[in-house]
């Protein structure tokens, strides 16, 4: 592998059999799996000055490894994925826990037994538990818009306490609309959990961090004979599509093209933006060994921005003395700002304005969308990884 910032004058899209646009788990999966499986010769090309996109992690000036774009956890149920991850890093055992902030007082989220004997006290709170299992059942996962639907008082007086202290304002500060007013399949992610166990993702068997951090994971996962990296580089300034035709530095390319990143940009917005949710975040190092009970706590109930997460509790650092936390505050993402699009907004009308420019490139047979941005999907990184290795199943296969 090489890595190289910018494009050099030599650059000759003819020398590469496979473009792929985007250094992040989407990119980097597709490159190696074709570099791998047929000899593919791949050029990655990433608009930042560095390669893992969004799972980016580096040390900050008190020698704290952050996620420079937000709380990166790995989990999966899917066994593929995490074979295929487990080549290139080994794991360090993490898992992770939430509190809520409610008013002050921490109880776990997901929603479980723990927080409903809090919320509730002792005798209320195991009543109101055992009407839950006699419900759905022990160690059920409720999503609470499934759980609002419930016709019956004690169920009603739970789904309104989690709603309102739990999901509300939180969803407002996070997408600027009630939990009622977005995709169910959002608060879904974190339902309420009728049983003990209080992880944040209780039924993945596989769960960690990489043990020297995601950019290292994605160094190995680069490091190819086959493979050259460009940072630093838009590719629309190199690629444009005409038709059914993709042009790289103004010539026909015939060669795989895998593009991860917004699909809207690459027609220059001209059917309108998609629109995304991007969050600031800022970041501050304490002189003190530890600032709160677990890496991640959630303001639910107070507070402008969403959570706090205290980095060196998931990748256990042992850092005596100093620690580094950083704050979310979500925000409309603004088109050709520079801001980073987080999160894509999913409603129908959104789907149906990213289907328009899907449309335009369908067609074209040597270009592929895979990721969270260029197929506008909410995906945690494994999702990326799955999409990313049935895309290149598919190339491969058919380029044998
Ligand atoms: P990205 O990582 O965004 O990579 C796309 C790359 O393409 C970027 O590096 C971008 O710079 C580049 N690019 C875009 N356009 C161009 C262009 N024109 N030219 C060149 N390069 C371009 N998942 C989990 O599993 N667990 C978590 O705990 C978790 N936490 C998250 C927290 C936050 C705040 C966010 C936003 C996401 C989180 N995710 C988490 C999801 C995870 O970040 C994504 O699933 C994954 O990183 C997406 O990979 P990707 O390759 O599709 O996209
Ligand atoms: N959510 C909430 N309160 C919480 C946790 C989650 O309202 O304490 C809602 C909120 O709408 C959020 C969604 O559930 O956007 C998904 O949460 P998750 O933690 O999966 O979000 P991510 O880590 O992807 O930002």
């Amino acid at each position: 592998m090489s890595i190289t910032k910018g494009l050099p004058a030599s650059f000759g899209a003819e020398s590469y059999d496979a473009i792929v646009v985007g250094a992040g788990f989407a990119g980097a999966v597709c490159a190696r799996m074709l570099a791998e499986a047929c000899g593919t010769k791949v050029a990655v090309i990433e608009r930042r000055n560095h390669i893992a996109g969004n799972a980016y992690d580096c040390y900050d000036e008190a020698g704290v490894l952050v996620h420079q774009y937000g709380p990166h956890i790995y989990h999966t149920t899917n066994d593929r994925v995490h074979q295929f991850l487990s080549r290139f890093t080994e794991w360090l055992p993490y898992e992770h826990k939430v509190l809520a902030n409610i008013h002050g007082e921490l109880m776990p989220v997901p929603f479980n037994h723990k927080s409903l004997k809090m919320a509730f006290g002792e005798e209320r709170g195991e009543y109101l538990y055992q009407k839950l299992v006699a419900t759905f059942g022990e160690n059920k996962k409720v999503p609470i818009m499934e759980l609002r639907k419930k016709n019956d008082p004690d169920l009603t007086e739970v789904a309104d306490y989690v709603y309102e202290n739990v999901f509300l304002y939180y969803t407002m500060k996070q997408w600027g609309k009630t939990p009622d007013q977005i995709d169910p399949s959002i608060t879904g992610r974190v339902p309420v959990f009728v049983g003990d166990d209080d992880r944040y993702f209780p039924t993945a068997p596989h769960q960690g961090m990489p043990a020297e951090g995601y950019t290292k994971l994605f160094e190995r996962l680069l490091d190819h004979d086959l493979i050259d990296v460009f940072l630093g580089t838009d590719v629309r300034d190199v690629l444009q599509i005409k038709g059914d035709l993709i042009y790289v530095c103004d010539h026909p390319y015939g060669g795989e093209v895998i593009y991860t990143g917004q699909l809207d940009e690459l027609f220059d917005l001209d059917l309108g933006a998609l629109p995304y949710r991007t969050l600031d975040m800022q970041f501050e190092t304490l002189q003190q060994d530890q600032f709160q009970p677990v890496a991640t706590v959630n303001y639910t109930t107070t507070e402008d921005f969403t959570r706090i997460t205290e980095f060196k509790l998931m990748t256990g650092q042992e850092l005596p003395g100093v620690t580094t936390i950083m704050r979310e505050y979500s925000k409309a993402y603004e088109p050709e700002s520079g801001q980073t699009p987080y999160y894509a907004i999913l409603e129908d009308e959104t789907q149906a304005l990213y289907q328009r420019y899907r449309e335009r490139v369908d067609g074209i047979l040597n270009f592929h969308c895979v990721g969270r941005l260029a197929e506008y999907r909410y995906y945690d990184m494994d999702g990326v990884v799955a999409s990313a290795l049935d895309l290149s199943d598919e190339i491969i296969s058919s380029n044998g």
